[in-house]
């Protein structure tokens, strides 16, 4: 089958945006093992990210070409046909949605309608599709998105065969027996519980043309010594908690400071403060730092006294909470 659209370079180009962990690199394989070594088409994918380590931004592209047209070219994908968006967080990052264009389809993980997310990206136009992964990954007790994300990227993708695309998962998952079925009910969830509207440009928000990005400081405007001016950059980078779906709510009375919780995490995310009788207190969680793996959870020797439901550090949905104020240290803000 012919592929829908190409660019000038004869190019079906797919564009993932994501956060370490949620399986971004993972889904671009996948999908380009379908096109490349089950359907015929020629094709390259590639992952872009720093340190490995889950919560850092990630990019993963995956570009197409017929058989009688070689992909040469490994340079990052500036204008995608498709763009899947692992995490509303990652709206934040001012170049997340850099080189979207009126025909390109954008597929976001929220829980919002088509109109409010459009709102919150600030997308000039294209066609937005809204499915909430992260509730479907919860439900099927997954702990990545990428295969929800990719049942819903198929429906875009025509060219690409369902039944080869469900073949690839289970080749993908067939030592991960736990995970299998539940990775195949997700995909087909991700077909069918996306909402889509089309966005005509109408104003309302900016085009943002692909930038290169390019570093503030080169070989002539360096600071002596290399020195990072800016204190503290990487607050700016709010991916913390989110990105599991899961966080640790803390319950304060039932807590006996055992400090069990602060040795088994591995971000320092607890925060201890000393008493007035010298002995130190855990005062809650920091969610800016927090990842969402529930090793203090687990230890939490007052989960196996007091039982599942009263116990000082709990498993909470990140849905049902206010993931901003979340942010703040100390406290847990449950919605009203
Ligand atoms: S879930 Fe618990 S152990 Fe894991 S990073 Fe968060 S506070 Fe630390
Ligand atoms: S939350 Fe649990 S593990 Fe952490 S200090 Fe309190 S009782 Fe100990």
């Amino acid at each position: 089958m012919k592929l829908p659209k190409v660019n000038d370079l004869g190019f079906f180009e797919i564009r993932l945006e994501s956060i370490g962990g949620l399986g971004a690199n993972g889904a671009g394989k996948m999908i380009a093992e379908v096109g490349v070594l089950s359907q015929g088409y020629n094709g390259a994918t590639f992952s872009s990210y720093g340190s490995e380590k889950k919560g850092s931004p990630i990019k993963s592209f995956v570009r197409f070409a017929d058989d009688k047209t070689p992909v040469k070219v490994n340079s990052t994908i500036e204008e995608p046909h498709i763009i899947a968006v692992f995490h509303m967080n990652l709206l934040k990052i001012p170049t997340t949605l850099m080189g979207v264009k009126p025909d390109s389809v954008i597929i976001l993980n929220t829980s919002m309608d088509p109109d409010e997310a459009r709102k919150f990206a600030k997308l000039h136009a294209g066609t937005l599709v809204c499915i909430d992964a992260t509730k479907i990954a919860m439900e099927e007790n997954l702990p990545a998105t990428n295969t929800v994300i990719m049942g819903a990227m198929l429906n875009y993708m025509p060219f690409l065969d369902k039944d080869i695309f469900e073949e690839i998962i289970r080749k993908q998952f067939a030592n991960k027996p736990h995970v299998l079925e539940e990775n195949i009910r997700a995909f087909k969830r991700g077909m069918e519980e996306g909402t889509e509207k089309v966005f005509k440009k109408d104003g309302k928000f900016p085009y943002l043309p692909y930038k290169k990005p390019n570093p503030k400081y080169g070989k002539n405007s360096q600071t002596i010594g290399g020195v990072l001016v800016e204190a503290g950059n990487s607050t700016l980078k709010d991916l913390s908690v989110t990105r599991t779906g899961r966080i640790p709510v803390f319950t304060s009375s039932v807590c006996i400071n055992c400090g069990q919780c602060d040795i088994v995490c591995p971000d320092m995310a607890l925060n201890f403060e000393r008493g007035s009788d010298g002995k130190m207190y855990l005062k809650g969680v920091d969610y800016q730092y927090c990842k969402g793996c529930l090793k203090c959870v687990e230890i939490c020797p007052t989960r196996k006294k007091e039982g599942e439901d009263n116990h000082a550090l709990k498993v909470g949905f990140e849905t049902d909470y206010d993931v901003a104020s979340l942010t703040k240290p100390h406290h847990a803000h449950q919605k009203k």
